[in-house]
């Protein structure tokens, strides 16, 4: 039986040339066939380009902000590759024609396929410089376009994958790749039915690795961080954490539904259908054991703590004198589900559904202008959702008193609140 074994390396982990070759390292004794390395985009390159579309969108110029963008990669390229290189022609020309791409309208409607056609190019630029560098270190390994192995419909931005078509083309195109050397592929996008390019949601290459893994029954899926493993709050936010040695698929995927932006939320479900481990460690301590993610079917009862920024608070309240009923919260997630917004805490009264969903571009107004003509609406944005699972009286209570709170939900294991940062 093959082993594959993949790996995901996440934007901080290649930010800079530095970081490039800490990840050659990690490479040096590990690389082996059968290995599909799945790399995002360099450093905040997606953000950079979200910001060019957005200028794009508001009729600024943008230039300036794609020259500044290629301008890193080559000085990045300048640190790894001898001058002279041929990167250096093929990084430039990624940049020409995403300056061609861009020179087409874009409005509200088409918005979000025209995003997943130019947002990708960030994953093809690192994976293209991250392959020839490796080339260049002797860690021989070929590049494969993720465009023809993970397979999506054309729900742009948060594409769904086609799974029985993704097996079958990871079998085809990787398969026989994997037979002869290392592959390095780009996290994040997928190529939809019509041949377009789409992506999984942001930070969605590590949903990218669990597919491949996924469909191609792998031994193992790593995802590189910069943090120890999984901890049980964020070490930025927190002063104290735990890091999990071990961690069941069941937990883990309720911390990353919270919010826990270790891992991505889609990426457990594939994982522990198939039954593979899925191990968290840090790329800055790689000798060091990480979380081990697995059916362990056990709970350590620690407490873990999700914090979510640039939350939106929506009341809808009905405008005659009924009560909320099971038929005003289909209406409202009807709504949700066509606008692919998620909700992240849902409360009723008598008369009001709230919901909490993420900040997105456009959305909030679509929905207003939806359900304005049954509710009446209200809304605070910049909010903070903080999760507490295994919560403790003392922690509840440190956090209710330091917060503003307006919205609080306790359950057995659960203590949420929707409070100002
Ligand atoms: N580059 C993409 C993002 O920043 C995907 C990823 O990093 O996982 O969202
Ligand atoms: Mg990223």
């Amino acid at each position: 039986m093959r082993k594959v074994i993949v790996y995901k390396f996440g934007g901080a982990s290649v930010k800079d040339a530095k970081a490039i070759k800490n990840l050659s390292n990690i490479l040096f004794n590990r690389l082996r066939n059968h290995m599909v390395v799945v790399i995002s985009a360099i450093g905040k390159t997606t953000n950079a380009l979200e910001e060019v579309l957005m200028k794009k969108y508001q009729g600024l110029p943008y230039s300036l902000n794609n020259t500044i963008l290629m301008q890193r990669h080559l000085e990045i390229c300048d640190e790894l590759f001898e001058p002279g290189h041929r990167i250096f022609s093929v990084v430039k020309n990624y940049f020409l024609v995403l300056e061609r791409d861009l020179e087409r309208p874009l409005t509200k409607e088409n918005y979000d396929q025209y995003y997943d056609q130019i947002i990708g190019y960030g994953e093809m630029l690192s994976t293209r410089i991250i392959q020839e560098y490796l080339c260049d270190q002797e860690q021989y390994c070929l590049w494969q376009d993720a465009r023809e192995i993970i397979k999506t419909d054309e729900n742009f931005r948060l594409a769904n994958v086609d799974w029985n078509l993704t097996k079958k083309k990871c079998e085809k195109y990787l398969l026989p790749k994997l037979d002869k050397f290392p592959v390095v592929t780009q996290g994040f996008i997928g190529g939809g039915s019509s041949g377009k390019m789409t992506t999984l949601g942001r930070e969605g290459s590590d949903y990218s690795a669990a597919i491949i893994a996924a469909s191609l029954k792998a031994k193992s899926v790593v995802i590189w961080k910069d943090v120890p493993g999984v901890l049980n709050a964020d070490p930025k936010r927190f002063e104290k954490t735990v890091k999990f040695d071990r961690l069941d698929y069941y937990e883990a995927a309720e911390m990353t539904y919270y919010g826990a932006s270790v891992i991505h939320p889609k990426t457990i479900k594939p994982l522990a259908n198939a039954k593979i481990p899925l191990e968290v460690k840090s790329f800055l301590n790689p000798e060091e054991s990480g979380t081990v993610i697995g059916d362990f079917k056990e709970s350590q009862g620690i407490p873990t703590i999700v914090v979510k920024d640039e939350q939106i608070l929506v009341t809808f309240k009905v405008t005659d004198f009924a009560f909320i009923n099971e038929g005003h919260i289909h209406q409202v997630y009807t709504e949700l589900q066509r606008l692919k917004l998620k909700v992240n805490l849902l409360q009723t009264s008598a008369i009001t559904i709230s919901i909490c969903i993420d900040r997105q571009i456009f959305k909030l107004e679509q929905l207003m202008d939806e359900m304005k003509r049954f509710f009446v609406i209200r809304y605070n944005e910049g909010l903070q959702l903080i999760t507490v699972n295994n919560y403790k009286e003392e922690i509840k209570n440190s956090i209710l008193m330091e917060k503003e709170v307006l919205v609080e939900q306790t359950t057995r294991n659960t203590f949420q609140l929707i409070c100002k940062p």
